[in-house]
């Protein structure tokens, strides 16, 4: 079979594969098969680009193109595997997102290869590959940086709460026309020399239109940027397959754009906010009514008291957050979940759409703990029925279960919580007083009448009441 025909036909397959990782990957059950999915398609395009590239060898030699990939991917792979070792459950955000701001300076690196080695052409194909280079490189470069500042925010090196210069909106709104003006010029412009200043003025004001957009965006709304970052990374990589003419690149960045748009609007229903208000000011602005109150002081309470509490109770729900994450409580959580249950307590987790640090963060170390997942409810599936739970364990959770959401002028208004006030008894696992949740905001919660704190590393204070607890051990 000729290369052509083979790679079009490994391309189609691949294509189809991905399309199932995506199908596969959006329920818990079929994840890991929807996971194998996608990595047999990557290894099937691998093999097809490069042979691909060796069949349309540009004269340098097949051995020398053959050496340089297997450089590239010897370096690649190396890193990879040595951030795959390395990287802890937690860290997994800030990983996604700097892997996204390689996506975005490949991308810009691509569009200036691609002008730079077949410019100067006429007619409208010209114009038309001069305007793919455009949007790819603006797209690139906002997705390059942007996704730097969200590493920097998710990986706490940076505060997570926004910054913004004076006119942030019209900034942004200037940076967008000075492009578009930019566009027409370099669209219209035959000469690589002339052609090269648009390109790079535009490019300079993309960088700095990424680290402005995402820096300005604060608290509660970063699940949205990571999600939205996630889609331009997918443009760019789309954008990138035009000017590489490579379908698979296309089909692939496609895949990823739109489905990071529409995770971006799930997540916007969910926390009740309209994208445009995200992009034009987020959460975590400092308002007139958001300094420091007092709510008054907290109880604390042991494990030997939560046991006995756990062991008397009809039903309870666990609400867990990013703090279950960091202790890595999931085991035992699982195993007080297991001996509750087969000692007749009807014990049932309520998850926020964005707790933790990744959409489905929470139904990651769940399912890997092996809680079963029919007592795994959503936000909206037991937000009605706190009023009737015996005791709410909040487990490393903060901003997901702050009351002050229904306070008008918050930094967080108007972001759907999980009401666990509304139960008998709440209990709060934490390990000092002194932190916020991400948002930055303070938690009236933890000042409730009917809530205790159990302040301490979560997995050690679960593992305590584990020890305590008298139903049945396993
Ligand atoms: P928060 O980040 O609001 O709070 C985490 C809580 O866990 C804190 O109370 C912290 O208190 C506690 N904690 C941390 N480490 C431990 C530990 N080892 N043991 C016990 N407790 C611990 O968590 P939520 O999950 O409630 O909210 C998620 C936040 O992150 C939201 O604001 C969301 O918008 C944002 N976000 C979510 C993303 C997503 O896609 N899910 C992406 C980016 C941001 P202490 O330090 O005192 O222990």
């Amino acid at each position: 079979m000729e290369a052509q025909n083979f790679v079009a036909l490994a391309y189609l397959v691949a294509a189809l594969l991905f399309i199932n990782a995506l199908r596969g990957l959006s329920k818990h059950d079929s994840a890991q098969s929807g996971n194998t999915s996608g990595a047999i398609g990557m290894g099937i395009a691998l093999v097809a680009t490069i042979w691909l590239a060796l069949d349309s060898d540009p004269g340098r030699g097949v051995a020398v193109t053959l050496i340089l990939i297997l450089l590239a991917l010897a370096v690649g792979a190396v890193i990879g595997l040595r951030m795959a070792q390395k990287v802890g459950m937690t860290e997994m955000p800030q990983l996604i997102a700097l892997l996204h701001s390689f996506v975005g300076l490949a991308a810009v690196l691509v569009g200036f290869n691609t002008f730079l080695t077949s410019a100067g052409g006429y007619g409208s194909t010209h114009t038309f590959l001069m305007g793919e280079i455009f949007l790819g490189v603006f797209i690139g470069a906002v997705t390059f940086t942007g996704s730097i500042i969200a590493y920097l925010k998710l990986s706490a090196k940076m505060k997570s709460a926004a910054l913004t210069l004076p006119g942030r909106n019209w900034l942004n709104l200037v940076a967008v026309v000075v492009s578009v003006v930019l566009m027409v010029w370099f669209m219209n412009t035959d000469s690589v020399g002339i052609g090269l200043i648009p390109l790079i003025i535009m490019t300079i004001i993309a960088l700095a239109l990424g680290l402005h957009l995402v820096a300005a965006i604060g608290g509660g709304d970063m699940p949205v940027v990571v999600s939205m970052l996630n889609s331009y990374s997918g443009w760019a990589a789309a954008a990138a397959g035009f000017m590489l003419q490579n379908d698979l690149l296309i089909i692939t960045g496609a895949l990823v754009g739109s489905s990071g748009a529409y995770l971006s609007y799930i997540m916007c229903k969910a926390m009740n906010r309209s994208f445009v208000s995200v992009i034009l000011g987020g959460f975590g602005q400092p308002t007139a009514t958001a300094e420091a109150r007092d709510y008054g002081t907290h109880t604390e309470t042991s494990a030997e008291e939560v046991s006995t509490m756990l062991s008397t109770a009809k039903k309870v729900v666990i609400t867990p957050g990013y703090g279950m994450a960091v202790a890595q409580a999931q085991y035992p959580v699982a195993d007080l979940t297991k001996r509750l249950r087969e000692s007749g307590v009807d014990v049932s987790f309520g998850i926020h759409p964005v707790a933790g640090r990744l959409p489905g963060h929470m139904n990651v170390l769940l399912a890997e703990a092996k809680v079963p997942y029919d007592v795994v409810y959503e936000l909206d599936e037991v937000n009605d029925e706190f009023s009737d739970v015996d005791v709410v364990l909040v487990i490393g959770a903060n901003d997901t279960v702050n009351p002050a959401a229904e306070e008008p002028g918050s930094p967080i208004e108007g972001m759907p919580v999980l009401k666990v006030w509304e139960a008998k008894n709440v209990i709060v696992f934490k390990r000092s007083m002194g932190n916020a949740g991400y948002a930055g905001v303070e938690n009236p919660l933890f000042f409730a009448e009917n809530t205790k704190m159990l302040l301490g590393d979560a997995k050690a204070s679960v593992d305590s009441i584990n020890a305590e607890l008298t139903v049945p051990a396993n």
